[in-house]
Parts: structure tokens; sequence; C-alpha cells
């Protein structure tokens, strides 16, 4: 039995007076039984983590360090956001691959930093629109995952999110049908149990990729996916809420 995760990834937006008005209108409703999850920018994880203080939503981070400390200019460390707060940090998204030219030996050695500190790594994995075309969907998936299974073992993965973003559908308005993201989530849960039949039967896999209230239910209906990691729509509480909602209670 695998508990929905419903996770905002805010990317570099918000300001102080904005947080406050966003996690008043995410607690004004939140439903039980659906794990919600807000990751800021790493300036605001102090005051997010306040403003969420004693409610059910947890606190993430957008990045983290793959080095414990010392001279790194511009670098948080896992220690550091587990002191702050974080329960789960996201690695490897598609906009860190993509802009700061991270390759998966780094994600794979974040997601172990990660680890190391009690932190829940929300490992992103997924395939651009010429990889799509090309057939090469499932080899970039696995390879993506098996590079993180190659640094910490299917020990070092229990408790880990996996979130399957394609890149063509993040930010674009263009959702992968729930046909089209079931395949992948199943896939990855079949790479996860050749490793370890109980992990991949624990471990939850978001979707993300323009999930919104009107397309959520589809997605969120298919048997492998569990969740969905939300950038635009988390801005909105109304959005965020509805698309909780459009969960099925238990699976
Ligand atoms: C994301 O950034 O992880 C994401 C899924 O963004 P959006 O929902 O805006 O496509």
């Amino acid at each position: 039995m695998r508990d929905y995760l419903i996770a905002g990834n805010w990317k570099m937006n918000g300001s102080r007076r904005e947080n406050d008005a966003l996690i008043a209108g995410i607690r004004q409703s939140t439903p039980t039984g659906i794990e919600f999850l807000v990751c800021p920018p790493q300036v605001y994880l102090e005051q997010v983590g306040a403003l969420v203080a004693g409610s059910s939503i947890g606190l993430g981070a957008q990045n983290v360090s793959e080095y414990h400390g010392g001279a790194y200019t511009g670098e948080v460390s896992a220690s550091m956001l587990a002191e702050l707060g974080c329960r789960y940090v996201l690695v490897g998204h598609s906009e860190r691959r993509a802009l700061f030219a991270e390759l998966d030996e780094q994600v794979a050695s974040k997601f172990a930093a990660a680890v190391e500190q009690d932190l829940k790594p929300i490992l992103c994995v997924g395939e651009t629109l010429a990889q799509r075309q090309a057939d090469e969907t499932e080899a970039v998936v696995v390879a993506q995952l098996d590079a993180v299974l190659a640094e910490v073992g299917s020990t070092g993965f229990a408790g880990a999110v996996i979130a399957y973003e394609p890149v063509w559908a993040i930010g674009t308005g263009e959702t992968a049908t729930p046909e089209q993201a079931q395949q992948v989530h199943a896939l990855l849960r079949a790479r996860l149990a050749s490793e370890d039949a109980e992990l991949a039967d624990s471990t939850r896999i978001l979707y993300g990729g323009s999930m919104k209230p009107d397309n959520a239910a589809g997605l969120l209906g298919q048997p492998d996916i569990d969740g969905g990691l939300i950038g635009g729509a988390s801005l909105d509480a109304t959005q965020f809420l509805q698309i909780g909602a459009a969960a099925p209670v238990s699976q």
C-alpha cells in the first residue's frame, strides 16, 4: 500500500509575502489520507518550514550538494537541509540536468548525500522529445535509475521516491497520456523489482509534467502512478489542492 504524495516544485518563484499567502491557502483545506509536500527555493526554506509547522504538509528542497561541506561556494549540504527541517529533496530535475549540466553520476552522488542525512530523495527521470521520437524512452529512464542504484544499491533506495517527468511535458502544457505515463511507471517499477520485489512494491513513483486539476484524475488513477510532482499548478493553492483531491483515496 503506497500513500499518494502530491509534491509542489516552486522552482525560482515566490517572495516572503507570496509564500505566506500560498501556504495559508493550502492549509485551509489540506485533505487527509494524502501526503502534501512543498519545495520552495532554498532561501525560503526556514520561512516555509515555520509556516507548515503543525500541519501535515512536508518541506522539501529543490537541490542538494553532493559534498558534505567546505570550500564549495554557493552550495548547500544535505545536513544543512536536514537542520532546516527538510524531509525530502529533489535530485536530478531535468532543469538541473539541462541548464546546469548535471550528469547521472553527479545526480547519484547527490542522492547518496541526501540518504546519508536521512533526507528522502525524489529522483527525477525523463526523456526529451527527441529521445521519445527515437524510441529511446525506456533506455533513458532506466539508465538514469541505474546510475543511482549503482551508487547506493537497493538498500540505499529504500524510502526514496521516483518522479517520472517527460522533459517535453514540463512547463509546456503538454501532458503524457495516462497510458503513456503508466507504461513508463510500470517499467521503472519492474526495474526495481529485478533488484528487490519489496522495494518495488513500496516505492512511490510520481508523474510530473503539466499536471493540472483537469488531467490529474486520469493520471492518478493509473495503478503505478502514486502521486504528482507539480510545477506551475503548485503556485496556486486551489489548483494544488484540486490535484490532490483527484487522487483515488486508496490503491
Ligand atoms: C516540474 O517542474 O517538475 C514540473 C512538473 O513542472 P510543470 O508542472 O509546470 O510542468
